[in-house]
């Protein structure tokens, strides 16, 4: 190319084309030629320039650490600026493919602009004008972040969770909702996070440089004038936002002035700025945004009109996703509170995989939260404390702290049950004790005796249907073993150990079971209620237990999983006309401590404790089995979520309640040992040739009276699953569930025969008590039912007891009476036997 060419061209094709003819020559003709390979430097930022170049031929980019990348096409002027400010460079230019490149050395350069003084005039000019236009579209710029910034979403939360084929799915249709730009509409149930499905098509699209923003549709102004501008005010969102994504979140709460306003912009992508009344309207604007819509409800008018549209799938259908979710939830939370990351047990997921959350992830998320607030720096999210709040509703329940505000107090205060337990149970008990193996040994001479056999008894037993499980908060064997681990801990500080959960769960109820069985063979052989000592000693063993499980493990390990008499209690205790519950809603909603769990120090109305002696939960219990109405979290609790509630009797076995193998065991145990208390009448009525004075046949005897009447409800049973073959639309019950249908009747039958004990010798108490000292109590008063009274106490108990265990095996079973009528058979057997050999006739 001669000079004369290359004037020509640096006029039509470069930025020099300001100057004139004569000036062009006088450059082309000091321009050398340069060609320059792929990927090579030709200027260093920072540096000083090395000369003019203008680029002929090929692709240049220029990077900057502060300023974006952009690329140089033929007849770019490079180092203009640097050269006529006397700079250094401000981006380094690479070489994208092979270039041609002219160039003017600095010195030759600065010689041309000393000669030629109208090259730095006419770049001058135009380096005021660049920054003009600069500093008007940093203007702009700040304007538009001014606007979009309080809708900015700076990132995705996280991913989609999961592995199921639910989730599969909708990873690839936001794949294909952020390929193609198009409108979204991302529509489900409230709590599954479709803000963030939202975000994740944007931030997986090619715009993701790009702002995206998300608008609250419930806040938007009906006039719209936020959203699409004023003519002649300040630009609305989507001017501002330009080519980013717009989240239009919860378009079912949009005022419906604007839904003709979307639904347009969907259609055509246009919109017009909002003019004030009685002028023009104004001329239609293109959105250049990404729309997508989120909504949990249908709303037709979108619906037909969106290009994509994704349904997200309800949690309760994604149960396949829970494991995956629940273990995010951990590590998220875990990582946010520096703690060591913790594990969850598959009951624990079992458990949630049979609820079906309404609330979804959000709901999940607080479920799982909550649990790591009372984990106490333990790892293991156990059943116990991971549960949801139930969906049944409380139904006929009577807050009984409400309407008597006095039992409040009185629950809340130290006399429940401290101030009893360690003012009087603790001596007394090592009185009863004292007398109990130095006191004469028969009922008829040791009050002792006489209190626990003709009182004790018949009193707990009557106290079940009323108070449940409430000899456990005044029990003197456990505050023996409080005492024991307060003393040792004292003696030797350390850390007490916990609970080992899964092998209590497991075998727990079958060692109260064995020793429960084990405790009645040894009664009745060794006539336990008519030997003082030997009953101390019954007392003593069950103290030990308490004391040894207390100094070893946290809390009342012994009273949740192996007290024989806890096991019975708890098991009655179904059966009882009150409960201790919290409200679920209180709990999952307001509590962020769980001090009735946990314990803690004095907070607003909760007290500081040491949190559940059994580790329950009161929000979470599902029937008495796990409380003994020791009243701390009532006290713990700050937000009053705590209720004692007078309720249907016996509720729970027909609605929240779990069956157990072990219990059911315990319960047949305690009906065979009404059997086993009355073997001399049953001699007689059967006419058989016993020998109960020798120890071998008196204790197979025995064993056969503790095991036989179990077979009586397995026949039943065996009947009920005949029935069940005939007709298949008869959906019956597993045996351990029905089972709990004899319960009235066992407590029955035990009741029966404790009263007799209870009305003919508890009213003696007075001359026995002075008997038991040497004294001669002839004369005081004595209080004993006639025997007829007596027989008809039993029988009317026993007859109550029948008809509730009809009632309540219908209520398990829910099914029809004559598919029931084998174990309604079964229960009517066992009164008779039970009259027969506890009323006699
Ligand atoms: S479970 Fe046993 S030791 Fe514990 S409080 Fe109840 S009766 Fe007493
Ligand atoms: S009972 Fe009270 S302390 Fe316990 S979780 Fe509920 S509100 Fe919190
Ligand atoms: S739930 Fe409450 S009343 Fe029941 S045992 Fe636990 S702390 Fe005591």
């Amino acid at each position: 190319m001669d000079v004369q060419e290359l004037v020509t061209w640096l006029q039509e094709r470069s930025a020099l084309s300001l100057l004139n003819r004569e000036i062009l020559e006088a450059i082309a003709s000091r321009l050398e030629h340069r060609r320059v390979e792929a990927q090579n430097m030709i200027v260093t930022e920072a540096k000083s320039p090395e000369g003019l170049y203008i680029l002929r031929s090929g692709h240049l980019e220029a990077e900057s650490d502060q300023l974006r990348s952009y690329g140089l096409l033929p007849g770019s002027v490079i180092n203009l600026q640097e050269l006529l400010l006397n700079k250094p460079v401000r981006q380094t230019l690479v070489t994208l493919s092979e270039c041609e490149l002219w160039l003017i050395k600095t010195e030759a350069f600065n010689q041309l602009v000393s000669q030629y003084p109208e090259i730095s005039q006419a770049f001058s000019q135009q380096l005021v004008e660049e920054v003009e236009a600069l500093s008007s579209q940093l203007v702009y710029e700040q304007e538009r972040l001014l606007i979009l910034q309080p809708y900015l979403v700076p990132k995705a939360r996280r991913g989609i969770v999961g592995r199921s084929r639910y989730a599969v799915r909708l990873r690839s249709q936001i794949k294909q909702a952020a390929k193609n730009r198009q409108s979204v509409l991302v529509f489900g149930e409230p709590g599954l996070e479709k803000d963030n499905i939202a975000a994740l098509i944007h931030f997986g699209s090619s715009e993701r440089r790009k702002p995206l923003i998300k608008l609250d549709c419930s806040t938007l102004q009906t006039s719209g004038s936020e959203l699409l501008g004023r003519v002649g005010g300040k630009p609305g969102l989507i001017e501002a936002l330009g080519e980013g994504t717009l989240i239009f979140n919860n378009v079912h709460d949009l005022p419906p002035e604007l839904l003709p306003v979307i639904v347009n912009l969907v259609r055509t992508k246009t919109y017009s700025p909002v003019s004030r009344p009685g002028e023009p309207a104004a001329p239609t604007k293109t959105c250049e945004a990404q729309i997508i819509i989120v909504s949990e409800k249908a709303i037709s008018e979108l619906n037909s009109i969106v290009d994509n549209l994704i349904k997200v799938p309800p949690l309760r259908v994604r149960k396949a996703d829970l494991e995956d979710w629940v273990k995010y939830y951990i590590s998220l939370i875990c990582r946010s509170k520096g703690i060591e990351k913790a594990r969850v047990t598959p009951e624990a997921l079992r458990r949630l995989q049979a609820y079906d959350f309404p609330n979804n992830l959000r709901e999940l998320r607080n479920l799982v939260e909550r649990a790591i607030i009372q984990l106490q720096g333990g790892l293991e999210i156990t059943e116990e404390i991971i549960w949801p709040s139930q969906t049944k509703k409380k139904q006929f329940r009577l807050n009984l702290l409400n309407t008597y505000p006095g039992l409040r107090h009185f629950l809340r205060s130290p006399w429940w049950p401290d101030r009893i337990n360690y003012g009087f149970t603790l001596t007394a008990f090592a009185l009863i004790i004292g007398v109990l193996f130095f006191g004469p040994q028969t009922r008829s001479e040791n009050f002792a005796l006489n209190l626990f056999w003709a009182w004790w008894w018949p009193i707990v037993l009557i106290g079940f249907p009323f108070l449940g499980r409430v000899w456990c908060a005044v029990c003197p064997f456990m505050i023996y073993g409080e005492v024991t681990q307060k003393l040792s801990l004292w003696l030797f500080p350390r850390k007490l150990k916990r609970w080992p959960r899964e092998i209590a769960e497991d075998w727990g109820g079958w060692f109260l079971f064995g020793l429960f069985a084990l405790i009645l063979l040894w009664e009745e052989l060794w006539d336990l209620t008519n030997t003082a000592y030997l009953s101390a000693c019954l007392l003593l063993l069950i103290t030990a237990g308490a004391m040894i499980f207390s100094a070893l493990f946290e809390r009342r390990f012994w009273c949740r999983y192996l007290c024989p008499i806890g096991g019975m209690n708890g098991m009655f205790a179904k059966l009882s006309m009150t409960e201790l519950r919290a409200q679920q809603g209180t709990c999952s909603a307001e509590c962020t401590t769980y001090q009735c769990y946990k314990g803690g120090p004095e907070k607003g109305e909760g007290m500081a404790t040491n949190g559940c002696p059994l580790y329950s939960h009161p929000a979470q219990l599902e029937d008495n089995r796990d409380c003994v109405l020791c009243m701390t979290c009532l006290k713990a609790c700050p937000h009053r979520s705590v209720e004692f509630n007078l309720r249907p009797p016996g509720i729970e076995l027909w609605t929240t309640h779990v069956s157990r193998s072990y219990e059911v065991a315990l319960l047949f145990l305690m009906l065979g040992a009404v059997f086993l208390h009355h073997l001399p009448e049953l001699q007689t009525q059967l006419n058989l040739p016993w020998n109960l004075l020798q120890p071998q046949p008196h204790l197979w005897i025995s064993v056969a009276a503790l095991s036989l009447p179990v077979f009586i409800p397995l026949l039943a049973h065996l009947f009920i699953q005949g029935i069940r073959q005939v007709f298949p639309n008869f959906k019956s019950c597993s045996f351990v569930e029905l089972a709990y249908g004899y319960l009235p009747l066992v407590l029955a039958g035990n009741l029966a025969h404790y009263l007799r004990l209870g009305l003919s010798e508890g009213g003696r108490i007075l001359p026995v008590a002075l008997a038991t000292f040497g004294l001669d109590g002839e004369g005081l008063p004595v209080l004993v039912a006639h025997p007829a009274v007596i027989g008809f106490l039993q029988g009317t108990v026993l007859i109550f007891g029948e008809i509730t265990a009809i009632i309540l095996t219908q209520k398990i079973a829910r099914q029809s009476f004559k598919f029931l009528l084998p174990q309604h058979l079964a229960i009517g057997i066992l009164t008779v036997c039970l009259w027969q050999v506890i009323v006699g006739y």
